[in-house]
């Protein structure tokens, strides 16, 4: 191996370029998407009805629904919240720009409460801190699937009569005191985007304990038509009738993408095996090298690991993060950053947020940077990304 950086005319450590995160799609799944494709039903139908049923079996939640995507699912539990204009929902800035977002599509105002350094997860004395009469709801997420502190969330929630809609994108098969997430919080969301851990090629999926939430859910997905006889105004009609009665979305799934959701469904327990195993061998090597800082574990928390962030000790090296960012992806690591402070982005600027706002977070996103992760790395491409740290780091050492 040339010691002198791919950056600057070495020859990288890989030639082939190591993606941050990949789905496994087999035969199986392929099967399954075509036997849809040949049967005659194509949109929401009983494939969906029957991922619905799996993954509520699968976290231990009575009811679940599939949607679109990740976000309409944050959308739909946002409007089953009952989240209207001016009403105040806090969630965390280290997190994909989703978790704010679907409150200002209900006319709310996203409030950020600051992280722990720790856990990079939202700190539970700062959400209190960050309460006022408006606040009808809070979004905790994941963080890379590390559980949030889900009794200190609720605690609050209950005191304040407050919604949690907790964000597990990153999250499906995690445990919260040895309990899987899913039907702790009032309602869980879960993303089925190719990254994340079973995919149905864009999905997400909202799980609750409670029927109302998913009558809700149901009518929000598709337009807030309904023609169950009990929810009608007018109930002498004809078979034909229907009413809206909410305004809703077309957020529908697609059976063709459900059949693949059911099939990779069988697979999560392995790749989340394996997710973890990764994980593992990322802690092993890379607490061994200086400058580093490994993710901390809360031990209430078993992550299903969706995301491996480092915090490089920027006061140790030369070089910045962009630098060694770069010298990384140039060694053909596909490294990333998770995530932009959400209000950093210029559409948040122009609401009003200003920097300054939570300086952990924004001390943390300095100094982070992701590595790949996904079920389908073997040991040779752990090994490289460690080859590759070490390489750009040793360079870059003071
Ligand atoms: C992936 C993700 C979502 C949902 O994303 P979709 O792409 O719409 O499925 C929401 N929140 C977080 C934190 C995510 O990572």
């Amino acid at each position: 191996m040339s010691d002198i950086l791919a950056i600057n005319g070495g020859r990288p450590v890989r030639d082939k370029y190591l993606p941050y995160g990949q789905h496994w799609i087999d035969e199986e799944d392929i099967e399954a998407v075509a036997d849809v494709l040949k049967s005659d039903y194509l949109t929401t139908g009983p494939k969906a009805r029957e991922l619905e049923e799996k993954i509520a079996e699968y976290v231990g939640a009575k009811y679940a629904v599939v949607v679109a995507s990740g976000t309409a699912a944050l959308h739909a539990a946002c409007f089953a919240a009952g989240i209207k204009e001016g009403d105040e929902v806090i969630t965390t800035p280290i997190t994909f720009a989703a978790s704010a977002n679907c409150v200002l599509y209900q006319g709310g105002i996203p409030v950020f409460a600051d992280i722990d350094p720790k856990t990079y997860n939202i700190d539970t004395n700062q959400i209190e801190k960050k309460i006022t009469k408006k606040t009808k709801a809070i979004i905790p997420v994941d963080f890379t699937g590390q559980a949030v502190d889900l009794d200190g969330i609720l605690q609050i929630a209950e005191y304040y009569n407050l919604i949690v809609i907790e964000d597990a994108a990153h999250a499906i098969g995690t445990e919260y005191k040895g309990k899987k997430i899913g039907a702790i919080s009032h309602m869980t969301e879960f993303s089925l985007h190719p990254v994340k851990h079973i995919t149905t090629g864009e999905g997400g999926i909202i799980t609750t304990n409670n029927g109302e939430y998913q009558k809700k859910l149901s009518l929000f997905r598709t337009h807030g038509i309904t023609r169950d006889k009990e929810l009608l105004t007018n109930k002498k009609e004809g078979s034909w009738y229907y009413e809206q009665i909410e305004l809703g979305y077309n957020y529908r799934i697609t059976d063709i993408q459900c059949a693949l959701g059911i099939s990779q469904l069988k697979k999560i327990d392995s790749f989340i095996k394996k997710r973890r195993e990764i994980a593992e061998t990322y802690n092993r090597y890379l607490s061994q090298i200086d400058g580093i800082i490994i993710p901390y574990q809360e031990p209430y928390s078993n992550s299903s690991w969706h995301l491996y962030i480092i915090q490089i000790e920027l006061e140790k090296f030369k070089a910045g993060r962009k630098e060694i960012f770069e010298a990384l992806k140039a060694e053909n690591i596909g490294v990333n950053v998770h995530y932009i402070p959400v209000y950093y982005h210029p559409y948040y600027q122009k609401l009003g947020y200003k920097k300054g706002l939570c300086p952990n977070a924004e001390k943390l996103y300095e100094r982070i940077i992701t590595l790949p992760l996904f079920p389908k790395m073997n040991n040779k491409d752990i090994e490289d990304v460690v080859k590759a740290i070490e390489k750009v780091l040793g360079y870059y050492r003071k």
